[in-house]
């Protein structure tokens, strides 16, 4: 077993979160009217190790959206299907160093990175582009079903609607890359766009989440099924950009303090990847300025206190 007393583990991890639970500050994002409408205090933690040992506290069967936790997952599946060469044609692998919407391109005028707005819808152009949209969501939809491990995979059809009506800076985004030459040949923005508010718009438990985590820490296998989902080469940069560029305009700082590969959401969900060990999804809706979830990033700050799960801190 990767974590031999899991019971004082799941002692500790109930610690933290009744820590946290009095903790009210940051707010709902509001700029996705449906989002603005959760319930800001709800809160979740779930663990899943990759070896299959799983427990989770507090509000563990609600589904939320998964918002940007979707960008590592479109990654893995443009370099399962393209390879790294082809994929790194269309979007770069530097941390922005701004916002996950800044309205800007890296100097050969791609994305900076998979792991903000821009390189996400860049990923959604490359995902079975010579599909029908239909078939397309599919794809993504049955590889969050694999990943989840059998959890309950859903599809937030009002979150989908608000937010491609109040898209403006996404479409933006879409345009001034256009601009820039940076899509493949025969890309239809609008149906890329579309394409990528569905897949911001996949709803899941912190359970499946968690499953999801595990996969990645896995090396691209679901621990919970042995089903692989994904090959070790496209987990292993899918993580390091996930270490990187994760975590918005805190990557480097989360980096610093809590070394480990992570993403987060503005629906307030944060995929927690330690790897070789667990996965851990933390999900609870209010968010810092930057657009990570408070408790979220608290959870984090608080593991690695108790735990030497820093990446060096097998020094
Ligand atoms: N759907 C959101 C957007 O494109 C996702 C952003 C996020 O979670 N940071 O704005």
């Amino acid at each position: 077993l990767v974590i031999p007393d899991f019971a004082s583990f799941m002692a500790d991890i109930t610690e933290v979160y009744e820590s946290l639970l009095p903790e009210r500050r940051g707010a709902v994002a509001d700029y996705i009217p449906q989002l603005k409408r959760v319930p800001p205090d709800q809160f979740a933690i779930s663990v899943c190790t990759v070896d299959g040992q799983r427990f989770s506290i507090g509000d563990a069967g609600v589904r939320f959206c998964v918002q940007s936790v979707c960008k590592p997952i479109n990654y893995c599946l443009t370099l399962e299907e393209h390879g790294s060469d082809v994929v790194h044609e269309h979007v770069g692998r530097e941390p922005s160093g701004r916002g996950f919407n800044e309205l800007s391109v890296n100097g050969d005028g791609l994305p900076h990175n998979p792991m903000i707005n821009s390189g996400a819808i860049m990923s959604c152009s490359l995902i079975r582009a010579s599909l029908d949209i239909a078939d397309r969501f599919d794809h993504v939809a049955d590889t969050w079903r694999r990943l989840s491990g059998g959890g309950h995979v859903g599809f937030n059809n009002a979150v989908y609607l608000s937010e491609r009506q109040t898209a403006d800076r996404n479409f933006a985004l879409g345009y001034f890359m256009r601009e820039h030459g940076a899509f493949p040949g025969n890309t239809n923005l609008i149906e890329t766009l579309e394409f990528y508010f569905q897949c911001c718009s996949v709803e899941l438990d912190s359970d499946g989440l968690a499953s999801v985590a595990s996969t990645l820490a896995n090396g691209g296998i679901v621990p919970l099924s042995n089903d692989r989902v994904f090959s070790t080469g496209s987990v292993q940069k899918c993580l390091s950009l996930m270490s990187s560029c994760g975590m918005y305009d805190y990557s480097g700082e989360f980096a610093f303090t809590i070394g480990l590969p992570a993403k987060s959401g503005v629906s307030g969900a944060l995929m927690l990847v330690i790897p070789q060990v667990m996965g851990i999804a933390i999900w609870s809706p209010r968010l810092d300025p930057l657009g990570n979830s408070v408790r979220g990033i608290e959870f984090c700050r608080q593991l690695v206190q108790k735990y030497n799960f820093h990446m060096y801190d097998s020094l």
